[in-house]
């Protein structure tokens, strides 16, 4: 491994408005060996999102000018994929399923270790960098009118492409390799997820089953690819 080619630096931007905590940030992740960028407010970190292409974007909720719920929001619209984690001083159910909801990837609840962060920056950038974890082939047609190509991570609903975030499209993958196969949630936090540990986050598991279906179905509330199976999990139905 010591001829390994290195691979080229990471660029975190840090979007948080106090200042020793972005501070603290940039040292803990420049000690990894990553780029870090910072903005203090949430239009700087907007701007800064689009004009330099992070490879992954810690976002504080609380922002001045514009909060980063809108910022994360305004990138997914603007079909912006780059892993966002959110950083947020409350812990309220309502903002981590709000987090995602708008496509947000993950979520750390302020007061937060460096390990944990730079532990879940490194996940997110890791499963972001290697996507084809999934053995299915190229172009592969799945299922109905459904095709995902893996090389381009392009999802296609009657030949016409949909935007998913990086962690649908993981999800999606991982699934419609092992089709009719049961996953719990817990199986998928720790499968797709990347997660050595589970708890309350598995409703994060619901939440992006909900997110997928309503890009993925045609009808979601009677949904024809991603099934629950009640009590085990949720599964990629072929027939
Ligand atoms: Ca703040």
């Amino acid at each position: 491994m010591s001829n390994e080619k290195p691979e080229s630096q990471k660029l975190v931007l840090v979007v948080e408005d106090e200042k020793s905590i972005a501070d603290i940030l940039r040292f803990n992740l420049e000690l990894k060996n990553y780029r870090v960028s910072t903005a203090y407010d949430g239009e700087e970190g907007l701007a800064k999102a689009r004009a330099e292409n992070p490879d992954l974007i810690l976002l504080d909720i609380m922002l001045p000018k514009l909060i980063g719920f809108d910022v994360c929001e305004i990138l997914r619209g603007e079909g912006n994929n780059v892993p966002i984690i959110l950083l947020t001083a409350r812990e309220e159910e309502d903002d981590k399923v709000r987090g995602l909801e708008i496509g947000a990837d993950d979520y750390i609840t302020k007061p937060f270790s460096m390990r944990e962060v730079v532990a879940r920056v490194e996940a997110n950038i890791r499963r972001h960098a290697m996507p084809q974890r999934a053995a299915i082939d190229s172009a592969m047609a799945v299922s109905g009118d459904l095709a995902i190509n893996t090389d381009s991570h392009q999802v296609f609903r009657a030949g016409q492409a949909i935007s998913l975030t990086q962690r649908e499209y993981e999800l999606l993958t991982f699934l419609a390799s092992h089709p009719n196969k049961v996953y719990s949630r817990v199986d998928l936090m720790e499968q797709v997820w990347n997660y050595g540990y589970v708890g309350d986050d598995v409703r994060t598991v619901d939440v992006t089953v909900r997110r997928l279906r309503e890009k993925i179905e045609t009808d979601p509330a009677n949904p024809q690819y991603i099934l629950t199976r009640r009590g085990a999990g949720y599964y990629f139905a072929v027939s």
